[in-house]
């Protein structure tokens, strides 16, 4: 019987895989997890990530072993390591996710390399989104999708372009080969993970979420107090499919009985996931690059928000959710975003990479695609969108509960906007020492007015003859 490796990277699960498909046709499945140089430091980088993902490939390995198989650990280079694997076990061909940064692309052009130069078959599959790939095809023959969410938006929900959760089984070699150990948090300098991690309780808490909360979503993205899905941290580690995820919550606009804002909230879940294909499918699109003046890749005013130390009550609490947690709401992390791109002036690059040791969810494709469009930067998008700090804390927070949960030091004050009067006071008068909590470090109607006008001179700089790209 011929066998094909399966070298697993962002998809640590091992239901509804594409992989499987891809394969040869009755041949065995070896699982493989090599642990490079490149990946292990990459791995290092950030201890909360590094936990969680020692727990995902434990849970992996007991899954595998209910199957009669074991994962097989390899610590060394690729292309020796995919060498003498093969040989070992007979492989023909080897079969993996694809990744969508482009760091991540040009990882998976060098597997794909030494996979052939080494007379093998190269059977990388689309994992991670939802649509079906060969809408893919389509899309990309056409040129539409890419340029414009709303188009793509259309082709995501037309009838047939979600493919239903691939349920096929596979078979896996015993374990023949002698596995090296597991990785551990202690070996990239974390702690353990300390949530149950793994498929069945990231598929658990899909269940919950789409039972309990999801008819609500509309309500929690607005509202930084209110926890969304938290899906997102199994979903970049690919416990959870893209596919099931949006199956399961397709599923639920079924029910007859449901309220017509009930189907629309379930609706604003399905338009965040569709966005989520998009940004992954986008990873790797070239739009121009500004540079200095309008953007600055450091500034010392950086730390000072990296502290939580900037005064603006919406974005420090955003930023302690994030060194406290890994996490932080969606709606919070635009208006940080936003905070740093335009107040501060900083490259996105820059923001991105302050968050990169931080954030627990590791989908590089989508903090790039997101930390663009904050920036004002993505192909389907013809001006930055600057969100106002205060505006958005008495829109989004008006009891103040995110901010005062975050933020002990404004604990004591009721409300949004006694938090928003006393902010006022303290910069006329300067009285209330007891808060500690700073004076706003900038004015941001200023520094929104001096980005405009360098934004607005970039691009009359360089836009092609004939005004902004039209979005189909
Ligand atoms: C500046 C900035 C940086 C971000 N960086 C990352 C990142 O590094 N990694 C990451 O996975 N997400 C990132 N996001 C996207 C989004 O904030 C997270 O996916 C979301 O917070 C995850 O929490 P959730 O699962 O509770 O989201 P929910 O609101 O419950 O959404 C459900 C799912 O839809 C998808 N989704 C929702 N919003 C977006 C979006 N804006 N873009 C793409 N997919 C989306 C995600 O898969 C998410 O899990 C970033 C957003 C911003 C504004």
């Amino acid at each position: 019987m011929s066998a094909t490796l399966l070298c697993f990277d962002r998809d640590l699960r091992l239901s509804d895989r594409a992989v499987f498909a891809a394969s040869e046709p009755g041949s065995a499945l070896v699982p493989l997890l090599i642990l490079d140089r490149r990946r292990s430091e990459r791995i290092a980088r950030n201890p909360r990530r590094a936990a969680y993902f020692c727990a995902a490939v434990a849970a992996l390995d007991a899954e595998l072993r209910l199957r009669g198989s074991q994962l097989l650990v390899r610590r060394g280079a690729l292309d020796s390591t995919i060498r003498s694997v093969a040989r070992a076990t007979g492989a023909r061909c080897v079969t993996w996710s694809k990744r969508y940064d482009p760091a991540g692309v040009r990882e998976d052009l060098r597997l794909q390399a030494i996979v052939e130069e080494l007379g093998l078959r190269a059977l990388p599959a689309h994992e991670a989104i939802a649509l079906d790939p060969e809408r893919i095809e389509l899309d990309t023959t056409e040129e539409i999708g890419f340029r414009s969410f709303n188009a793509f938006y259309r082709l995501w929900r037309a009838p047939g372009s979600l493919r239903a959760p691939i349920d096929l089984g596979a078979r896996f070699t015993p374990s023949v080969l002698p596995s090296e150990p597991l990785p551990r948090p202690e070996e990239f300098g974390a702690s353990p993970w300390r949530d149950p991690v793994g498929e069945r309780p990231a598929r658990a808490a899909l269940d919950r979420f789409v039972n309990e909360r999801l008819v609500e979503y509309p309500r929690a993205i607005r509202t930084p107090a209110v926890p969304t899905s938290g899906l997102g941290l199994p979903l970049s580690f690919g416990l959870l499919s893209g596919r099931e995820v949006a199956w399961s919550v397709c599923k639920r606009l079924e029910d007859p009985f449901l309220l017509a804002e009930e189907r629309a909230g379930i609706e604003r879940f399905l338009r965040a996931m569709a966005r989520r294909d998009f940004l992954l499918l986008a990873g790797t699109e070239s739009v121009p690059q500004p540079e200095e003046p309008l953007y600055v890749r450091s500034s010392m005013e950086l730390p000072t928000l990296m502290e939580a130390r900037t005064g603006f009550p919406l974005v420090d609490a955003g930023m302690r959710e994030l060194l406290a947690t890994g996490n932080m709401h969606p709606t919070v992390r635009a208006v940080v975003a936003s905070f740093c791109c335009f107040d501060l002036g900083l490259d996105w690059r820059t923001g991105m990479e302050s968050w990169e040791g931080l954030l627990a969810e590791d989908e590089p494709a989508l903090a790039i695609g997101n930390w663009r469009s904050s920036a004002g930067l993505r192909i389907d998008m013809h001006f930055p969108r600057i969100i106002d700090p205060e505006r958005q804390f008495l829109r989004g927070d008006p009891q103040g509960r995110y901010v005062r949960r975050w933020l002990p030091e404004l604990a004591l004050l009721s409300d949004a906007r006694q938090i928003h009067a006393w902010h006022d006071r303290q910069l006329a008068l300067d009285l209330f020492e007891i808060e500690r909590y700073p004076r706003p470090m900038l004015d941001h109607r200023e520094r929104a007015s001096a980005f405009l006008a360098r934004y607005t001179a970039w691009r009359a700089a360089t836009l092609p003859v004939g005004g902004p790209r039209s979005s189909r």
